[in-house]
């Protein structure tokens, strides 16, 4: 870094995922390009964008869309319609694709973000918009000559695009941003969003804001930026927009200025190519699409799409925290639906026959523990025969101090790194000690006390 300046990294994110449904988004064809045994088999004349073919929109995608709004905690809106986006390419067979523009499904979301070596963040959703995806241009040498294919399987395939706030300040953040809203896509079951065969894919914007800390508080954001696409997977996010940054830093300390445009990401070069100046929106030359009406969404039709949102990974990991189950444990079966969901109605009935509150938080904690370290059984019985179980085993709990304290020192001495992350206020590095702990004792350690061991232990280290 040099100058009196720093240059703060201002980045947003722009993630398509296509929907899964039994037909497209706007005909009858079936929405399977992925498991298609032939390319153009899944065609009908409204995705091939022949004159006169009139869209129908699936109900099922917008009820997706919806879900997924209300898990980016974003409001819904009650009148919404789609618009044309123009623009020309050979995938794109009617000239246009039908999007949604100044009336989107679902706006102003917000998303807790957390990384390993993060603070707590949020990042503001600005949209999410429901479109219809492109066919799949193929290159190909065929008797010698490079020609280019096309296939229309994936052509009108329901497409939702989240685009978030500039609100993300480093490679990592962005990266923690894009695998949150990928864990909430998956949770939600509205689409297999597999980065590898591109159903989820990754774009990034960036620019760089000229002083000492930026915190937005309205003020303008710098007058270009630079998109970054093709990127289909966090480790690449991760560095095409670490490699963004320093390239647009060298251009700053140079004097110049940074032009606006899109670059793509090569996986081949790992580095980024300009692929054109980047268009304003009126060059798009959006308009209502003519052929579908608006779409009122009514209140009660929203709270039917509420009540079927289960609760996400990350909202079930904070409350298993919170009763005191180890980060690892947490982790694990807050990944696991069928875990989650049973750990979950197992507490509920389990709280309910305990009366002393004190004691309730510390078992929670160590019936967490427990299920992890009894996966198979706990898929297979039912809650109450869990909670039996564990209470049978409750005896095998190691809550003897000399032992606790044994098994605390010697995971201190030997994660000397996660001690001082926590000694410099990384919280979440007690989770992980005491999930060493645990793999010491087998599970049976009892938490409450191995949290207040180690406590002690380092602060007084
Ligand atoms: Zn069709
Ligand atoms: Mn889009």
């Amino acid at each position: 870094m040099t100058g009196s300046f720093n240059y703060i990294p201002i980045i947003g994110l722009e993630i398509h995922v296509e929907l899964k449904s039994n037909s497209k988004m706007f005909c009858g064809c079936r929405n399977d390009p992925f498991g298609a045994s032939k390319p153009n088999i899944y065609t009908c004349p409204v995705c091939l964008g022949l004159p006169g073919a009139l869209p129908v929109p699936n109900k099922k995608a917008i009820e997706s869309t919806v879900k997924l709004g209300l898990g980016l905690g974003c409001e819904i809106n009650r009148e919404s319609r789609f618009d044309r986006k123009h623009y020309f390419y050979p995938d794109l067979p009617k000239g246009y694709q039908i999007s949604q523009y100044e009336r989107p499904f679902a706006t102003n979301g917000r998303l807790q973000v957390t990384g390993y070596r993060l603070e707590k963040k949020t990042v503001r959703i600005r949209r999410v918009h429901l479109e219809e995806d492109t066919g799949k241009l193929l290159h190909r040498k065929i008797n010698g000559e490079e020609v280019s294919l096309i296939d229309f399987n994936r052509s009108g395939v329901p497409l939702v695009e989240i685009v978030t706030e500039p609100d993300i300040r480093s490679a990592e953040e962005a990266k923690e941003t894009a695998k949150k809203i990928h864990r909430i896509v998956r949770s939600l079951e509205v689409s297999d969003a597999d980065m590898e065969k591109g159903s989820m894919r990754l774009e990034a914007n960036i620019s760089m804001f000229k002083g000492l800390a930026f915190e937005y508080k309205g003020q303008a954001l710098p007058n270009y930026k630079v998109e970054i696409k093709n990127i289909n997977s966090f480790r690449f996010l991760e560095r095409a927009i670490e490699e963004e940054i320093e390239r647009q830093r060298k251009i700053l300390e140079s004097g110049k200025e940074v032009k606006q445009e899109t670059r793509g990401w090569d996986t081949q070069s790992m580095t980024s190519k300009s692929q054109r100046t980047k268009e304003e929106a009126a060059d798009y030359r959006y308009f209502p699409e003519p052929d579908i009406p608006p779409i009122s969404l009514s209140d009660d039709w929203i709270s039917k799409i509420k009540t079927q949102i289960s609760k996400l990974p990350e909202e079930i990991y904070e409350e298993l925290i919170r009763a005191g189950v180890a980060e690892q444990a947490a982790r694990i079966i807050s990944a696991n639906k069928d875990l989650a969901a049973k750990v979950q109605e197992s507490t509920i009935k389990y709280n309910k026959v305990q009366k002393d509150e004190e004691l309730e938080a510390k078992e929670i904690g160590n019936f967490g523990n427990w299920v992890l370290h009894h996966q198979l059984e706990v898929r297979e019985k039912p809650a109450e025969e869990l909670i039996y179980l564990f209470k049978q085993g409750k005896e095998g709990i190691v809550s003897d101090s000399e032992q606790l304290e044994g098994w605390v020192l010697g995971v201190i001495e030997d994660n000397p790194r996660a001690v001082a992350d926590f000694k410099a206020g990384k919280q979440q590095a007690i989770g992980f000690l005491i999930g060493q702990v645990q793999r010491l004792a087998g599970g049976k350690a009892d938490v409450k006390k191995v949290k207040e061991i180690l406590l002690e232990k380092i602060t007084n280290k």
